[in-house]
């Protein structure tokens, strides 16, 4: 039977590490690390996500701000929002929650934001440091799932690991962690012919896809680790993940359940990457990957 690996307990010993940290940060420089979460527009489920970084960020004991914008503000406008808090000295993290309205470019937001303040690790500096295995800021979500899969003990070098997804925030770089820890990587996706068969390989399996129950307890190995980061309404409109747990559970030797499995680990070790940013500008370095 499938070991249920729990993010939400997990997420709350990483979160007590930085309120740990605070005070020495606080101590050592004479300013606690802050983080900035800018939201445009009034998109229900951001707005519960901005909610949870925010109380977050208050339970840490770091400072923080909610910067609520309107849909309509100008790409201009935005803009030059961030431009400010790059130039602020007392801001460490600046994250802009996406999705962002359709008239603003994503893209040339996440380029704005300075990348010792991209506490989301999207900026192309940090996506490159994370490939050249140089130090960077790496993205929450991966991030997370890496402690998850720590957290149980598996030995990842010589492990065959498959990762269902390749977009940039949670699939490439949840692939190249992995590869970083010598396990064989396999990167599946919408056009990967017969994926129960790719998905059967897999000693750990991470789902990144988006698709209610997409994979069944029959596409898992028996004894595999298995990770599911999607975030899907059922038929019934409860939320699920990207596995069928009921069917998978019995087959795997540790699953994170939806929710309670990667969504509070992305907001712990955003926490975590606050830190990170707080320590690079002070000493001006990237921490160590
Ligand atoms: P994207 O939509 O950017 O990427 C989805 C990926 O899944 C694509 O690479 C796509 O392939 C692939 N895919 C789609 N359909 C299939 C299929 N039938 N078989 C195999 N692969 C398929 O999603 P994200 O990476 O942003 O997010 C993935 C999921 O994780 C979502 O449910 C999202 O809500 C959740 N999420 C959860 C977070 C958390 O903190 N818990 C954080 C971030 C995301 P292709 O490239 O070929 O189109």
């Amino acid at each position: 039977m499938g070991n249920i690996i729990d993010g939400k307990a997990l997420s709350q010993v990483v979160k007590d590490e930085v309120k740990a940290e605070v005070p020495v940060l606080e101590a050592r420089y004479g300013r606690k690390p802050c983080l900035v979460v800018i939201i445009v527009g009034e998109n229900p489920a951001s707005q519960v996500y901005v909610r949870n970084k925010v109380k977050a960020a208050a339970y840490t004991g770091m400072e923080s701000r909610l910067v609520e914008l309107p849909a309509d503000i100008s790409e201009a406008a935005l803009l030059e929002q961030i431009s400010a808090l790059n130039n602020d000295p007392l801001v460490d993290g600046i994250l802009v929650q996406l999705p962002l309205p359709k008239h603003i470019d994503e893209e040339k937001v996440i380029d704005t934001i300075a990348r010792e303040k991209d506490v989301d690790g999207f900026h192309p500096g940090n996506v490159a440091g994370l490939w050249l295995g140089k130090d960077c800021i790496v993205p929450c979500t991966p991030a997370g799932i890496m402690r998850l899969i720590d957290s149980v003990g598996v030995e990842l070098k010589g492990k065959q690991a498959v990762v269902v997804g390749r977009s940039n925030i949670v699939g490439k770089p949840v692939a190249k962690l992995l590869l970083d820890r010598h396990a064989t990587v396999t990167i599946a996706h919408s056009r990967t012919a017969d994926l129960g068969a790719v998905c059967r390989t897999a000693d750990i399996l991470v789902l990144a896809v988006g698709k209610a129950k997409l994979i069944t307890g029959d596409m898992i190995k028996p004894g595999a680790v298995v990770i599911d980061v999607g975030m899907n309404r059922d038929e019934e409109g409860k939320l699920c993940g990207d596995v069928d747990f009921a069917s998978a559970q019995p087959v795997a030797s540790w699953i994170t359940p939806v929710p309670g499995g990667v969504g509070p680990m992305t907001i712990a070790m955003l926490m975590k990457n606050t830190i990170a940013c707080f320590l690079a500008r002070t000493h001006s370095t990237f921490p160590k990957k």
